[in-house]
């Protein structure tokens, strides 16, 4: 009987395959004592699971460099290497073995417990998954220990390949996956920054995590299908489904080849208008990313994550080197440097002393950078410092008030003086613009077009603040929609007004890099899109498609729609 589960989509694609289940070691270790007069020889193989897995490790780092080079894997990698030098993990075992005479797996196990509670409290998302990498190396030392080294299974006969089955997994176990024939992995845990979920994407693998019990449900060679777009797992399907994803499957493999080599074509409409493709950015390592999409610079970089998972801010120098680091890598493509945005959902470690009722209404981006005058000034100093060595922009985030405009700029102008008196050289003509964040902003652009030389549209906080809405709440998540009548005719009125001033216009929250709306937005007015780097051949390909003459006046029919469900239909309709 074929059965469907629902997990979170982390990779996207089809596989068709058959199930291997690779066990949780950690589930399988036993609790014995060891005697007086056995205990050195159990420290030793203690010490020489160690050894094993440091050079297990140290192996598959070298096959990740010399391989499809992922860089994630390599960094998880060494970051395992490290915990097996950790004293907190390896001597804190070492003394449980010894002081309670307990077996080497055993105590391994109990104080990986007592380091995943402490990672558990670990407020920031990405350094609290970071528990993963103590589990897998543990349960990696648990395999050697119990003498049962991981292993993968031959490529069937059938041509189909192996759907790995696990409850979590290391990206050091995926590494191998390549030549093992491996089509796809599933997990019971895992969130959309979890390892597997970064390494599939990096893999180019389809993959379902957080399917709970699927260790449970599936058995070992069963027929699994992974619609990795739809975040689905199809168990034991019957022969005309897997006909019908084996045909989805080739349409999509068409799709990928044929959007690669979209690479080196101008994002030009039919009616020959050239579109601008730019790319969203956290620091200096995503140029590689950006070149590789050839994107046509970067429309937001969101400096704040210099700061972010630290205890005190990056001083002038170290920003100074990151954005110039910037700068270089892309000579001649505009660089457009957001300054921070810090507070709601990105705060500062050391800076949170205050208790705030709701953080998105808060002391947040622009308001922050205000209230803090010298750290402003550090970043802006380092700024129009590195403004020599390409192409910069500067952008100001969630902009409400006039005065926070004139504020800036005046601090803007402070920062020169200063540079000047310091003898130092930066270019005077750096363009300032603004974020449309907020609906105040939007509906009252006069005061930005007088002051500013560029607009850039948020749209994840536009959307989020007039629906009022955290996004980052998940119970109200269902209710963050793109297509809300009051959010349209936001997006609209603010392109217009760039439109008929001559202000440069862009989008650089996650709708721009959504082909679903490429044509709504393109209709609306919009020439600048800026997007993850990974979604601008997708988006390129709508834009190559596009007929502006025929697409504006169907928009316009749809601003003046206030029926979400005709909305909705009508915005589908445009792409057909
Ligand atoms: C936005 O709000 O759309 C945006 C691009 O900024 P961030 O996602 O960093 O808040
Ligand atoms: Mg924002």
């Amino acid at each position: 009987m074929p059965f469907t589960l629902h997990g979170l989509p982390v990779s996207k694609g089809i596989a068709i395959g058959h199930a291997h289940m690779v066990s949780h070691a950690l589930l399988e270790v036993n609790h014995y004592h060891v005697a007086d007069r056995h205990l050195t020889a159990e420290l030793s193989r203690f010490d020489e699971a160690l050894t094993t897995v440091r050079s297990e490790l140290t192996g598959l780092k070298a096959t990740a460099a010399t391989g499809q080079a992922h860089t994630e894997v390599g960094a998880f990698v060494d970051l395992q290497i490290m915990l097996l030098a950790d004293p907190m993990l390896v001597e804190s075992a070492r003394n449980l073995i010894s002081q309670h005479r307990c077996n080497a797996e055993w105590a391994l196990v109990q104080q990986m417990e007592l380091l995943v509670e402490q990672f558990e409290e670990i407020e920031d998302a990405y350094l609290r998954e970071r528990k993963a990498d103590v589990v897998q190396v543990v349960e990696r030392m648990v395999k050697v220990l119990l003498g049962q080294p991981g292993h993968l299974p031959a490529r069937r006969r059938d041509g189909l390949g192996t759907i790995i089955v696990a409850h979590d997994l290391a990206p050091s176990d995926t590494i191998g996956f390549r030549d093992h024939n491996i089509a796809g992995f599933v997990t019971d845990v895992g969130g959309p920054t979890s390892h597997t979920a970064i390494v599939a994407r990096s893999l180019k693998i389809p993959a379902v995590v957080a399917l709970h019990y699927v260790r449970h449900l599936v058995e070992e060679d069963e027929l699994l299908i992974i619609d990795g777009t739809r975040g689905i797992l199809i168990v034991s399907p019957t022969p005309e489904i897997v006909e019908e994803y084996h045909l989805r499957k080739a349409e999509l493999e068409l799709e990928r080849s044929k959007l690669n080599r979209l690479k080196d074509t101008r994002p030009t409409t039919l009616d020959g208008e050239d579109v601008m493709l730019l790319a969203n950015i956290e620091g200096p390592k995503d140029a590689v990313a950006v070149k590789a999409a050839n994107a046509d610079g970067v429309g937001l970089y969101r400096t704040e994550f210099l700061f972010m998972g630290r205890d005190e801010l990056p001083d002038e120098e170290e920003q100074f080197e990151a954005y110039r680091a910037v700068l270089k890598s892309m000579p001649g493509k505009p660089i457009t440097i957001r300054t921070f945005d810090v507070g709601a959902d990105k705060a500062l470690n050391g800076g949170q002393t205050r208790f705030e009722p709701n953080p998105a209404l808060g002391l947040r981006a622009i308001r922050y950078s205000l209230a803090e005058p010298q750290m402003f000034l550090t970043q802006l100093r380092a700024l129009f410092r590195a403004s020599l060595f390409g192409q910069l922009k500067i952008m100001i985030p969630m902009l409400s008030h006039a005065h926070e405009i004139d504020q800036t700029l005046h601090l803007i102008d402070r920062a020169k003086a200063e540079l000047r008196a310091d003898r130092m050289k930066f270019d005077e003509r750096v363009p300032i613009g603004g974020m449309v964040e907020v609906p105040a902003a939007a509906l009252a652009l006069g005061m930005f077009v007088r002051r500013l030389a560029f607009l850039s549209i948020g749209t994840n906080d536009l959307i989020q603040y007039t629906l009022a809405i955290d996004r980052a709440d998940e119970a109200v998540a269902h209710l963050y929609d793109p297509l809300h009548p009051a959010v349209l005719e936001l997006i609209a009125g603010t392109i217009q007004v760039g439109v008929k001033y001559s202000l440069p216009v862009s989008v650089c929250g996650e709708m721009a890099g959504d082909p679903a709306y490429t044509f709504l937005l393109l209709g609306m007015g919009l020439r600048q899109f800026s997007m993850h780097p990974s979604k601008i051949l997708e988006v390129k390909q709508q834009v190559l498609r596009a007929d502006l003459g025929e697409l504006a006046p169907r928009v316009q029919r749809i601003l003046k729609m206030d029926e979400p469900a005709r909305i909705r239909e009508a915005v589908e309709r445009l792409a057909l």
